[in-house]
């Protein structure tokens, strides 16, 4: 792999197929695997992704909002593309795209049926999100002969699926919650199906769903952060590879001597000699404040360099005064060997925020 001459986030295709084929191999042949390709692929490039799965043979995707949807249709992808949390004012929209809608409230469900039916749809394919005990989104169980009512009124819908999702399929101290959860799934499913001259889908994992609850596979599943290298757990982890590893370059190092100071509001202020690199990236490309003033770190020729004082906008300090290095070398933010989990943990967060946080500044390059 060529050094970084700039800040660059590598995305490892081959590590996404050792991940995906990782998922695939939990689930039976039969089952169908969703993609969450949401949030640029969890902060990665949802369309290079989606691109990638969908000749691994992903069998659907999911993104949250409709414009998300709309951009991989504009990248060539084919393949049904389920929105999270479409938003009323873009259902023409996603219309217009075939985009299919997860609907989780009488509002919604109305709002587009007259929307369908405005357009001519006939049997436009809809996801029904029940709320099992999340309480975000979703209906619930006793929402059933009303959306029946309304589904039973109009050929411009047809439900595609029926799902939910789960609260704490990484937590096994949570594990009679969840399998209340996939209970209540079950109870609502058959409810639905019993009323229907047709046999909708069932889904309901997440990764740590596919992972830890395989009564719970139904007909798909909805992998998101395993496809990028996170399993949530240290023993999941070690069957996954990150595929994203940021990195940047050392623009200058100084010298600080005892009783100088670094960077902004002079957060830092040193008490002996030591050496910082300043490297060009920031809280603007996604390294947020909380992980200056020694929080977080980067590695350097393998050694790891805590950042020194305030995050600024487009740079960072770090500390290398026991690391032999040069103006021009490559520093590692996050990678396979120091993740960005790990990372993460060193401001009290997950794997999830940091990757998405990188933000569109920073290049993205593809490892095929
Ligand atoms: C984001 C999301 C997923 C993917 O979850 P991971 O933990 O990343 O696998 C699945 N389903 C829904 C409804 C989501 O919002």
């Amino acid at each position: 792999m060529p050094k970084a001459q700039e800040t660059l986030l590598e995305i490892d295709l081959k590590a996404l197929k050792h991940n995906f084929e990782h998922l695939k191999s939990k689930i039976k042949n039969n089952t169908k695997f969703l993609a969450v390709v949401k949030a640029f692929g969890y902060g990665s490039d949802a369309c290079e992704i989606a691109s990638y799965l969908q000749v691994l043979g992903a069998d659907y995707f999911a993104v949250a909002y409709i414009s998300e949807g709309v951009a991989l249709r504009e990248a060539g992808i084919t393949k049904p593309i389920l929105v999270l949390h479409p938003q009323v004012v873009n259902l023409k929209t996603l219309i217009k795209h075939s985009l299919e809608p997860s609907l989780y409230n009488m509002k919604v469900l109305k709002e587009f049926v007259k929307i369908a039916t405005a357009e001519k749809q006939n049997d436009y394919p809809v996801h029904i999100k029940f709320n099992t005990g999340l309480n975000r989104l979703g209906f619930g169980e006793d929402d059933i002969d009303n959306i029946i009512s309304e589904i039973k009124q109009t050929t411009a819908v047809k439900i595609t699926s029926v799902f939910s999702h789960l609260a704490a399929s990484e937590d096994l101290n949570e594990k009679e919650f969840t399998l209340n959860q996939i209970a209540s799934f079950n109870i609502i499913s058959k409810k639905i199906i019993d009323k229907l001259a047709y046999k909708p889908m069932l889904h309901m994992c997440n990764t740590s769903g596919i992972l830890n609850y395989p009564e719970a596979h139904f007909d798909m599943v909805r992998g998101g952060i395993g496809l990028y290298g996170f399993g949530n757990s240290d023993k999941e982890n070690k069957n996954l590879i990150p595929i994203a590893t940021l990195k940047t370059v050392i623009s200058q190092i100084h010298v600080i001597e005892k009783g100088e100071s670094v960077g902004y509001n002079r957060a830092f202020k040193s008490n002996s000699f030591l050496k910082t690199a300043t490297l060009p990236i920031g809280h603007a490309d996604g390294i947020g404040r909380q992980y200056g003033n020694g929080n977080g770190f980067v590695t350097i020729k393998g050694q790891q360099a805590p950042i020194v004082g305030n995050v600024c906008m487009d740079m960072i300090m770090v500390n290398i005064t026991d690391i032999n290095c040069e103006e021009g070398d490559e520093v590692i933010v996050f990678g396979q060997d120091s993740t960005a989990e790990r990372l993460a943990e060193t401001t009290n967060t997950i794997s999830y925020e940091l990757i998405t946080s990188i933000s569109q500044r920073v290049k993205r390059l593809l490892i095929k």
